[in-house]
């Protein structure tokens, strides 16, 4: 009896060990419906969506499993990926790929020019822009889009690393069901739910959607007039100036410092210059009174820029520097002045997140400004290790090191 009752224990612990993920799984599908009842609905139904609607367009609606970044033990059991290391910017601009993607720039503004000339008109946002955005987003709408959005976004909003982010995104992919501008089969993503060509979330499309083919619908999956104009509507509403640049490529001789970055220490053109700093590409009728902002990714490791305000209309797309910069180099190339850039980057060493938050605690520590310690690199990360550095007498470099963590621990 003692054998047959180990044994059996031992058949039900492996009974349990094998299938425990599908178990757990089927668990969390029975929360995540009652989950869309009690939590979904009654945000949905303040936000207009119609019964009829939730029901119709979720019947059925399962988790997505095979999406990155899921909390697999349920809401709140914490994030299950690795933070990659943070590396050198050069990948982000590989040649090939920016080379191909001007070319093919250069031939969509062939084929669209008229409806192009047309969204400038009404938007101020030149074609070259619009045309970087289409490509940087989708490879001017031929990536394909492989998920159901509603699914995916239902899925990060319940077991997702930032269910608070993707929650209010459900919703608003419901409000788009409920005025019937796409179906919920048509409406397809990226695996973290940006849709259509341009890549917007739900409740960017609902703000900034346009119908510019005038067929009644605001198609951003099917027609590149809307997609192209949506893009343009977007950029103008995060404060892009007609007929300005948005930067370009510069030096940065002493006593000018990599310090000297960020959208809070603009000058006037004529400042930069008495500093020393020279830029290329600026025709004798710039406004030597007009403001730029130094840009400097990598610190001093990599090529340096002065933006205008435009450089961060399109962070207003996506906000991270590397991004913004990709958008402009394409554009100057699609408009035909541009290619890669003087500056080289330079190799520097990977360095671990951890490190990264350590070094960003250790500057707040000291009374610099990084904005919230995430790990991630922004302008006020490189700023605050610059200033840190010129005030302990080394030399600026603007840019994290495994050398600088351990200093700053
Ligand atoms: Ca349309």
């Amino acid at each position: 009896m003692r054998i047959v009752a180990v044994c059996l224990a031992a058949l039900a612990g492996l009974a349990w060990l094998v299938p425990a993920a599908a178990q757990n799984r089927a668990a969390l599908e029975a929360s995540f419906q009652a989950w869309l009842e009690s939590d979904i609905w009654p945000a949905a139904r303040a936000a207009g969506v119609s019964r009829r609607t939730f029901d119709t367009q979720l019947a059925g609606i399962r988790l997505n499993f095979d999406l990155p970044e899921l909390q697999l033990g349920g809401p709140g059991s914490g994030p299950v990926i690795d933070q990659p290391e943070f590396r050198s910017p050069a990948p982000y601009f590989n040649e090939d790929n920016l080379a191909a993607l001007a070319r093919e720039g250069r031939r969509r503004l062939a084929a669209w020019g008229e409806t192009l000339a047309a969204v400038e008109r009404r938007y101020g946002v030149p074609a070259e822009i619009v045309l970087a955005i289409w490509g940087r987003e989708t490879s001017y709408g031929e990536v394909a889009l492989r998920y159901d959005a509603v699914r995916s976004l239902a899925t990060h909003a319940f077991i997702g690393r930032r269910p608070d982010f993707f929650r209010p995104e459900l919703v608003a992919a419901l409000k788009v069901l409920e005025r019937g501008d796409v179906s919920r089969e048509a409406m397809r993503s990226s695996w973290a739910g940006a849709i259509g060509q341009p890549q917007l979330l739900p409740a960017a499309y609902l703000q900034y959607g346009v119908d510019f083919d005038g067929d009644g619908r605001r198609d951003i999956w099917n027609s590149v007039p809307d997609t192209l104009a949506t893009i343009a509507n977007l950029l103008r509403d995060k404060g892009w100036h007609a007929s300005r640049e948005w930067g370009s490529e510069a030096t940065l001789p002493s006593p000018a410092t990599c310090a000297l970055e960020g959208p809070q220490q603009g000058r006037p053109f004529d400042a930069w210059h008495r500093l020393g700093v020279t830029w290329t590409g600026e025709g004798p009728a710039s406004d030597p009174r007009e403001t730029r902002f130094l840009l400097a990714p990598a610190g001093v490791f990599g090529p340096v820029f002065l933006v205008t305000e435009n450089f961060y209309a399109i962070k207003g797309y996506n906000n991270s520097d590397l991004y913004a910069l990709f958008v402009g180099n394409l554009a100057d190339r699609i408009a035909g002045d541009g290619g890669p850039f003087a500056g080289a980057w330079r190799r520097v060493e990977p360095i671990v997140h951890a490190n990264i938050v350590t070094m960003q605690n250790g500057l707040i520590a000291r009374g610099y400004d990084v904005g919230t310690p995430t790990g991630i690199v922004g302008y006020r990360t490189r700023t605050a290790i610059g200033s840190f550095q010129l005030s302990a007498g080394l030399p600026a470099t603007c840019y994290p090191s495994a050398a600088l963590a351990s200093a700053l621990n």
